[in-house]
This record gives C-alpha cells, sequence and structure tokens, in this order.
C-alpha cells in the first residue's frame, strides 16, 4: 500500500491521480505507460494528512504501474470533463494482491 514518505499514512491513488489531472496531465500522458511513469516519478504530490509534500517516485513503482493499467483497463475511468478519477483504485489494487496471493497459494500447493 503506498504511504506518505513523510508522516507514514496510508494514501489513497484516486486522490493521488486527482492531483495529477488538476495540474492538468493530459489524456495522451495517462495512455502511453513511460510517458505516464516519468511524469509521476517527478510528480509533486500533497500528502491530505501532513500537508508535506514529495515526488511519486517515493511511492512503489510497482502499484504505480498496476494503476496505469487498472486506468487504462476500465473505459471510462477518468471523468476527463471534471479531472476527477471514477475508479476506486486502492480496493482494485487490493483485490488484486489478495488474487496474486491466492495464486501463489495454489501453485505450491499443486507443487
Ligand atoms: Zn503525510
Amino acid at each position: 500500500m503506498a504511504r506518505c514518505p513523510l508522516c507514514g499514512k496510508a494514501l489513497d491513488w484516486a486522490e493521488l491521480i486527482n492531483q495529477m489531472l488538476e495540474k492538468g496531465v493530459g489524456e495522451d500522458v495517462f495512455k502511453d505507460r513511460d510517458k505516464f511513469m516519468e511524469t509521476f516519478n517527478d510528480f509533486v504530490f500533497k500528502c491530505p494528512h501532513c500537508g508535506e509534500e514529495f515526488y511519486g517516485r517515493n511511492l512503489p513503482a510497482s502499484e504505480t504501474e498496476k494503476v496505469f493499467e487498472l486506468l487504462n483497463d476500465f473505459k471510462g475511468s477518468i471523468d476527463w470533463d471534471n479531472k476527477r478519477v471514477r475508479l476506486r483504485l486502492n480496493s482494485l489494487l487490493a483485490l488484486d494482491s489478495m488474487l496474486e496471493n491466492w495464486d501463489r497459494k495454489m501453485s505450491q500447493k499443486r507443487s
């Protein structure tokens, strides 16, 4: 789970992506994985809990890549008119890692 590197509180991915949308990061960036990762890593986010700022590169890259995939897998994941993410990204990420763990458990049992 992504946490604020300064206060350690859990961060909401939808809220982070909303910050990018509010700063005018465009649709082209959200469609191109390399562009997205680059923009994300250099983006200055503001923690909603402690108000401190930090770079996106301080967050786990594996989750950032998953978020990119989720946003592209679901049609209409971003409401471009209102600059808001429509997906509950944290729930989807939790579900995703749960399924991965389950997969691992099942393959261990089989071997
Ligand atoms: Zn914080």
